[in-house]
């Protein structure tokens, strides 16, 4: 008896050895397998350069994430471009000073959310901003600083609360004749969002979407990297394509705002294409900020917003922003960095 009760015992031991074994070999067979990298290589998107990789389990489902991913960019783009004749923005500048315009309801909630940042930022962010950007934009196209009183009336064009918004029927009409919207603050970092979105709906273990400098990761690094490694670009173009420090990253968004790409010349002077709303001036602060957020579309209003604030404003409004991060770069010459206590946690 006593010795069946140990042969049984010997025997359940081995099988649960045996079930062991198999779960470390399916483990480590799982684990080796060779993912599958599929790279979009360099797109013409959003007005820039887009660029997107996808870590899939095999070449099918890489090739799937990547087309949804390109799909989303080209949709937000139609909806939300200040070019695009037929975008809903664009119906938006055309009609709803006239009577409110009826949208989908991923513009109404943009719209909606980039209200929410105008409020969070005191006004340093702000969509109604199109006609003070197109009056910097002119008098880049000109070479003539815009006069007093061309910023004044372009100024009693901007500001939120110029906006009436229905939920009810997710229209939108401006209070003045003559406001424009531009998402070109924000759309890029939600266009990020939603391509994101596609890739994990459609079955990727990792990616990574990166349209004109701004980026979000998630998931499984290439090379069996455990972090995203993402290199910030120096501001200062005496020193082009030079990294000044490499960020090791997951599951987040990256967004920079800066005058050194985009920008207008006035009697060989430089003016950002950023704005300040409240003053009409383009902005001065810093050369450029880049901020670290989960969502990208929060990242790309807040570092307008911040490029805007300058330092000491802009650095007061990270701290109050939940895992939010940020590195400044003061304007040239000096092009001193500064950064919030949680950047080090990422750089070592
Ligand atoms: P980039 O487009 O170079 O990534 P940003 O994300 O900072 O830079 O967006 C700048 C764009 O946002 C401008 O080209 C303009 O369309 C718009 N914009 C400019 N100033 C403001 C502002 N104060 N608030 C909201 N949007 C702005
Ligand atoms: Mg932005």
């Amino acid at each position: 008896m006593d010795k069946d009760k140990k042969l049984t015992r010997l025997g359940i031991l081995v099988c649960l050895g045996g079930l062991a074994i198999l779960c470390i070999a399916f483990t480590f067979f799982y684990y080796s397998k060779p993912l599958y990298q599929a790279e979009s290589g360099s797109l013409r998107k959003m007005g820039t350069v887009a660029h997107i990789t996808v870590i899939a389990a095999d070449k099918q489902t890489a090739q799937r994430c990547l087309d949804a991913a390109i799909k989303q960019i080209d949709t937000i783009e139609n909806l939300f471009s200040y070019f695009k004749p037929d975008s809903e923005i664009s119906a938006i500048n055309q009609h709803a000073a006239d009577s409110p315009v009826r949208v989908s309801p991923q513009v109404y909630q943009l719209i909606k959310k980039s209200i929410q940042f105008s409020k969070l930022t005191s006004g340093a962010f702000d969509i109604t901003v199109g006609p003070l950007v197109d009056l910097w934009h002119n008098a880049g196209d000109a070479n003539t600083p815009p006069t007093d009183e061309q910023l004044q009336s372009a100024r009693a064009l901007v500001g939120c609360d110029k906006l009436i918004l229905d939920d009810a029927n997710s229209t939108v009409r401006f209070a003045v004749s003559g406001m424009r919207l531009d998402l070109g603050g924000i759309a890029k970092g939600y266009g990020i969002d939603t391509a994101i979105e596609a890739i994990k709906n459609n079955g990727a273990l990792g990616g990574i979407v990166v349209i004109g400098g701004d980026l979000r990761c998630f998931g499984t690094p290439p090379h069996n990297n455990k972090h995203w490694l993402i290199g910030l670009q120096n501001p200062n173009l005496d020193s082009p394509n030079q990294t000044i420090l490499t960020l090791k990253l997951n599951d987040t968004a990256v967004t920079t705002s800066g005058d050194y790409r985009r920008f207008a010349t006035i009697n060989g002077r430089h003016f950002s294409h950023i704005v300040n709303p409240l003053t009409g001036r383009s902005a001065q602060g810093l050369a450029s900020d880049t901020i670290i957020t989960p969502l990208a579309a929060d990242a790309d209003a807040i570092s307008t917003a911040v490029n805007v604030l300058g330092p000491e404003k802009g650095l007061a409004l990270i701290k109050t922003l939940p895992h939010t991060e940020a590195i400044l770069i003061s304007p040239a010459p000096a092009y001193k960095l500064s950064k919030t206590p949680g950047i080090d946690l990422l750089i070592n």
